[in-house]
């Protein structure tokens, strides 16, 4: 057995040394009440990489014990999600299924005396449940006996109760320093239909309650969550113990990925669905997987990250820069390169007839990746940004009279700018080196400066989409979600593309040279390049 990574797997191996348990079963246990973000992705990682690990199985388990917010919409995208990040459940498990049997052990629980009807309201029951410091009430229902509380647990179910009437709460211990324990409510009435079992019931297990037996019903030996549950172990083990189970599923509690300028919750993202802040769930803004895919980011890339960000005991929260480094080396190493102008200027080189063929490397960090020929001309278009008629010092791109390369081709020098009646550069007209040809450069001219370009004969006209963040750094923490949110984040422009990317598969990612990491698509039948991340970290900017 390989060495434990982490806690988690320190915990498994002391289960496995003293017996307790032999192969080892996660679940992985989304709520589908919305789709899954890039929190979700370490919980997956978590739980099917630690099965992995073991040679052990992952189920998909669906939580759904909640039917007002549950979709099937919501099931179908989990699923679709979690299989492009290449991960494989054994068995698709809903709590639902087991409905029936939690129901049952509800049951055992009221003959043994170790749960009760009680018929204080969901207010009653939070003003009596007491304070950390101070202990709870015990409500005047607590000693009804098993008779009389079996008999009112089937008319909640029959129907014969309105919502939040009656409730069924476990007989634990009312000045436990644990507030989790102080006779938790395990059942509650809800006439609501279900997205898988329709109207069948009108009585719905609590999480804490349904959780252990459906993890203990399909055999998990581990359950793996974050944080915000520790509190509830003591209750998962209550119940576990009480009704028997053996062996008992083992909670163990990791810390929550949390990524700055993100929102993670699947409340806020509704949010920003349902009041069109966002074009949907998959816009690329959206830390959602669906979204993340959508910006193109490689599923491996998220993987790593979550490997790399471990798996710790310790709340805390990762750079959001750190994530896109991540991906930013997974696409130098694999995406092709090429060019795109974003705010064109026209250059026209006034010595130069005809066009040619020059080679252009497909990605320098890649063994054997090669070239492939792009058509020089007589007009091109660069950089709006690469031409200064007023230059800072040390200026290394094209002003009136100084030389540039022009990325793979040869090296000119800018003779004149064209301007409109306002004063705009509409041109800038220069000259060329015929011996200062890219590989075999004999002109001696120094050119500090490498420009990237298009041809203008043949180039594609293309639209550019570039994102912000949706959430303000840091500077705005523990301000309000909804002045965080940065609302014109994504930016539209008109480029011009090499008719190579025209020709492009739909959704391939490449570097743009001096531009960033870009996805091809159609927008309209219009070429289309999305930003996937950025260059560099502009973070500061
Ligand atoms: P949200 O607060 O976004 O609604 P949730 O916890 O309610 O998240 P679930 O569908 O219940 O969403 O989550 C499924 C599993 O993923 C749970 O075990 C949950 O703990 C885990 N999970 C959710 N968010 C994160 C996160 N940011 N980091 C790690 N695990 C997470
Ligand atoms: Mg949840």
């Amino acid at each position: 057995m390989a060495e434990a990574e982490n806690f988690i797997q320190q915990f498994i191996d002391e289960d496995l040394a003293a017996g307790k348990v032999s192969a080892i079963k996660t679940r992985f246990p989304p709520e589908p009440n919305g789709y899954l973000h890039i929190g979700h992705a370490k919980s997956m990682f978590v739980n099917f990489g630690t099965a992995e690990k073991y040679g052990g199985t992952c189920n998909l388990f669906f939580d759904d014990t909640n039917p007002s917010k549950e979709k099937t919409e919501y099931v179908d995208a989990i699923r679709r999600d979690i299989l492009w990040l290449g991960y494989r459940w054994e068995k698709e498990v809903y709590a639902s299924d087991f409905f029936d049997v939690i129901y049952e052990y509800a049951e055992k629980l009221i003959r043994e005396g170790k749960a009760f009807v009680c018929d204080l309201s969901p207010e009653e029951i939070k003003a009596t449940r007491g304070t950390l410091t101070e202990p709870g009430v015990e409500s005047p229902y607590r000693n009804r006996t098993p008779e009389e509380n079996l008999r009112l647990f089937r008319e909640m179910r029959e129907g014969k109760y309105a919502d939040g009437e009656k409730c069924l709460r476990a007989k634990i211990d009312m000045a436990s320093p644990n507030v989790n324990l102080r006779d938790p409510v395990i059942y509650r009435i809800l006439h609501a239909t279900h997205h898988r079992t329709g109207d069948k019931w009108c009585i719905y297990p609590m999480y804490d309650y349904a959780h252990p037996i459906c993890d203990y019903l399909q055999g998990v030996t581990h359950s793996l969550c974050t944080l915000e549950f520790e509190d509830h172990r003591p209750l998962y083990d209550w119940v576990g113990i009480t009704l028997g189970f053996s062996p008992k599923p083992r909670q163990i509690e990791f810390a929550r990925l949390n990524l700055t300028n993100l929102v993670m919750s699947k409340r806020y993202l509704k949010k920003l669905v349902e009041e069109g802040s966002v074009h949907g769930w998959d816009d690329p803004r959206m830390p959602t997987l669906a979204g993340l895919r959508n910006r193109g980011i490689p599923a491996e890339a998220i993987k790593d990250f979550c490997a790399r960000a471990g798996v710790a005991k310790a709340q805390s929260e990762c750079e959001i820069s750190y994530f896109e480094a991540v991906v930013r080396d997974f696409l130098n190493a694999s995406a092709p390169r090429a060019m795109a102008v974003v705010d064109p200027l026209k250059l026209t080189i006034v010595n130069y007839e005809g066009s040619e063929d020059v080679d252009f490397e497909i990605n320098q960090t890649k063994e054997g990746a090669g070239t492939r020929k792009v058509r020089f001309g007589k007009t091109l278009y660069i950089e709006r940004s690469d031409f200064s008629l007023d230059p800072p010092p040390k200026y290394h791109r094209l002003k009136l009279g100084g030389y540039a390369r022009l990325k793979n081709a040869y090296i000119v020098r800018c003779d004149e700018a064209v301007k409109d009646e306002n004063g705009n550069v509409t041109e800038i007209k220069c000259t060329y080196f015929p011996e200062s040809r890219s590989g075999s450069d004999t002109s001696g001219i120094k050119a500090k400066g490498v420009l990237h370009w298009v041809n203008a004969e043949t180039c594609a006209d293309a639209v550019l989409k570039q994102y912000d963040h949706l959430l303000r750094d840091a500077d705005y923490a523990g301000q309000d979600f909804s002045e965080r949110i940065v609302l014109d984040s994504e930016h539209i422009f008109s480029a011009k593309a090499e008719p190579y990317l025209a020709e492009c598969a739909e959704g391939e990612a490449f570097q743009l040279l001096r531009t960033g990491y870009y996805k091809t698509c159609r927008d309209g039948g219009k070429l289309c390049l999305s930003e996937i991340v950025s260059l560099k970290d502009n973070f500061n900017k």
